[in-house]
């Protein structure tokens, strides 16, 4: 068996594996990330992903972190030398009953209180200026401007030719099989490429999306996240920007954008079905004819259009619907960054940064609330019942 060493090995190349790459790599340092399949191939959350950038919304925990990635997105293009299809057109969150308008009210008020001071509550007449052809039943609106949408794909993609350019090296159709340890110190991993292969690392970040609790439980550590299919859908092509901002809607499970070339993108957290291989899904007819009747309900235009595909991406989602990120007090050598629960794209700038700069030894401030250390705040009965139920869906 051949061993190798390097200084950061990242296993899972997605759109945080490769973020981090990219972040760890301009600084000089030695990464290798393996990637079991290629960069952003179906059905890894990368792949699938509805793209939308928001900041509204957030949990309390990722607020901060929101807030730095929404501020880099802008020039992220330019920084990665990449068409993203990124698209800064807002996020409308919309209420359609007068308790749902009351709730959005209290909503906006929280938003400011985290910081996000773009968010404002527009009335029925501003909300059917800025979205003509919203249903007429829309009542309220709470819009933040600076949110907005990018492709996954491409995302994912720039990043990853981002660190190669600053000196990554990947290795694509390399799956890690294990964690390597030793007292109490992960120290790299064993991978199969042709062969079997050992990586010897100063650091080990775990990014494998879903597939991430295979290789924890490879050292007997448990992470209470689980699989979750989550569906999509994409529309023929209608006139393009009939619909600017990213639409979703409190009573809802919708989340509506469209993109440059003019299809519909529906998502908003509808199940699918995880395969009996854990690497595949099926579709559910029930969560399609759900998504398309809710969109074309909400934003009747849809409805000129037909529906042209529907997939489903695996991802990964915690127990508290918010991510892992950083090191473990108790494994050495171990960086989590995972459990990302179906909002992980639009934080993907800030995550490889703050995962850099605590590789790098500075403050992470803003992982302060994400830490992974958590875990030990949930009893083994949580864990287990968490991991028995199934997943209701959630993205977006
Ligand atoms: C349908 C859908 C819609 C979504 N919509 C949004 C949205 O609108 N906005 C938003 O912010 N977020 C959204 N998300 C969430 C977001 O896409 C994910 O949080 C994010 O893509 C997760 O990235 P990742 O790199 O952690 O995981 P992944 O993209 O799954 O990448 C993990 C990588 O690890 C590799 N890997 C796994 N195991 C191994 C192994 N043993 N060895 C080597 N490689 C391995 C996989 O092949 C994969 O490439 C959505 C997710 C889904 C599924």
């Amino acid at each position: 068996m051949s061993k190798v060493k390097t200084d950061v090995l990242i296993i899972g190349g997605g759109i945080i594996g490769s973020s981090i790459a990219y972040h760890m790599a301009r600084e000089g340092v030695r990464v290798l990330v393996v990637e079991q399949s290629q960069v952003a191939q179906e059905p890894v959350a990368s792949w699938a992903s509805a793209g939308g950038v928001r900041r509204q919304g957030r949990h309390p925990a990722e607020a901060a972190l929101a807030s730095a990635a929404i501020a880099r997105w802008p020039s992220l293009e330019q920084e990665l030398a990449a068409d993203l299809h990124y698209r800064q057109g807002g996020n409308l969150f919309v209420a359609e009953t007068a308790e749902e308008a009351d709730e959005l009210g209290r909503f906006v008020q929280l938003q400011q209180q985290h910081g996000f001071t773009d968010v404002r509550l527009l009335d029925r007449q501003e909300l059917h200026e800025l979205v003509p052809g919203l249903n007429e039943g829309v009542l309220a609106g709470s819009y933040s401007v600076y949110d907005g949408q990018a492709d996954p794909a491409r995302t994912t993609r720039a990043f990853a030719n981002a660190a190669i350019r600053h000196g990554a090296t990947y290795w694509t159709e390399t799956r890690a099989v294990a964690l390597l340890e030793s007292n109490g110190r992960v120290e790299g991993a064993r991978v199969v490429r042709s062969d079997s292969e050992e990586i010897e690392a100063a650091h080990v970040v775990l990014s494998a999306g879903a597939w991430s609790d295979e290789l924890a439980a490879s050292i007997g550590l448990r992470l209470p996240v689980r699989m979750q299919a989550l569906q999509m859908l994409r529309s023929s092509p209608a006139t393009p920007d009939l619909l600017r901002p990213v639409l979703s809607a409190l009573g809802r499970s919708l989340s509506l954008k469209q993109l440059p070339d003019g299809a519909f993108l529906l998502g908003g957290g509808w199940p699918g079905t995880i395969g009996a291989d854990r690497r595949s899904y099926i579709l559910r007819p029930e969560s399609i004819d759900g998504n398309w009747t809710t969109a074309c309900e909400l934003f009747p235009a849809v409805a000129q259009q037909r529906m042209e595909r529907a997939w489903c991406g695996l991802e990964a989602e915690s127990i508290d619907e918010i991510p892992f990120i950083g090191a473990l007090s108790n494994w050495q050598g171990l960086i989590l960054a995972l459990g990302f629960s179906g909002h992980g794209f639009a934080l993907s700038p800030a995550v490889g940064q703050s995962v850099a700069d605590q590789i790098m030894g500075r403050p992470s401030p803003l992982l302060d609330d994400l830490k992974p250390d958590r875990i030990a705040h949930f009893t083994d009965a949580e864990i287990a019942a968490f991991l028995a139920s199934e997943d209701m869906g959630n993205a977006g």
